[in-house]
Formats: C-alpha cells, structure tokens, sequence
C-alpha cells in the first residue's frame, strides 16, 4: 500500500473513532509494506491519557513480531505524533513517520501539541520534578542488570 493511502486510511480509522465517541486519532505500523498492526486513542474508553494512537499501533506492532526493536517498521498517522508519542517513536526505534495534518494545523483544533513541544524546547512546564538521587540508590537496577 502506498504511503498516502496509508495516511488516509488512518484518517479514516480517526473519523470512525471519533462517531464511537474516541478522541480523533489512528495510527498504523507497517513492516516491508504490510500493516503490522493499527490503532485508534482509545483514551476516554480506557481512562489512559497516554493510549494515543501511535503508542498503542507501537504496543500492539513489539507485541504481534515479539520485539522491542522496531526499526525495520514505518509509522502512519492522521496527525503529526505529539512530544510523547514522538518520543516513544524514537524508542521503538521507527524512523519514517507519514502524517496528514502537521501540528501547526492541528493547532486550529488542538493547542496541546504545539504547546507541549514549546514547554519541553523551553523547559518551562508544569511538571515539578523532585531529584533525591543523593538520599536513595537509584543506580542499583542498573547494576543488578549489568550483573544478571
Ligand atoms: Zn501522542
């Protein structure tokens, strides 16, 4: 399948999400040209802000090929990935992403996006983050895996 029948076909999964009452976001992962697995944000259902559709196409693609390597997969869209999903892009190791509507667009609808990307440039969000490396030995997984 081609790469803009690809976008579009998830486009459509987004529209038949959004009539199921979902959040209008799908994704697809393909591996040598073949759908590997496609997802809907099935967040409101599940209660999960973090079940946007390109992490549960990555979730279900590692779960179905039994790998956490995915560099040999290509990632479709409806929408540029916002920061989270771009990021667990980049640990699935995918390196094409096809989308149909950039952030910049999606703005009109959605500002999250576009300020997420803004606060992580920045550094100016509202997450407070607490570093009590000096009171607890955080390192000790790791060197419980370096032994095992
Ligand atoms: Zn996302």
């Amino acid at each position: 399948m081609k790469h803009e029948e690809l976008v579009k076909r998830c486009v459509k999964l987004a529209e038949r999400n959004v009539r199921d009452g979902q959040a209008p976001f799908a994704a697809i992962v393909t591996r040598g040209g073949e759908v590997v697995s496609e997802a809907v944000n099935d967040g409101k259902a599940t209660f999960d802000p973090t079940a946007h559709g390109e992490i549960r196409a990555i979730q279900m693609a590692g779960t179905k090929l039994e790998t956490t390597d995915l560099s040999d997969c290509e990632l479709y869209t409806n929408c540029e990935p916002c920061p989270m999903c771009l990021a667990a892009i980049h640990w699935s190791g995918i390196k094409q992403v096809y989308y149909g509507l950039s952030i910049g667009q999606q703005a009109e609808f959605d500002e999250m996006p576009q300020e997420l990307y803004e606060a992580f440039r920045t550094g100016e969000h509202s997450v407070k983050l607490h570093d009590y490396s000096g009171k607890v030995d955080g390192a000790a997984p790791f060197r419980l895996e370096e032994r095992e």
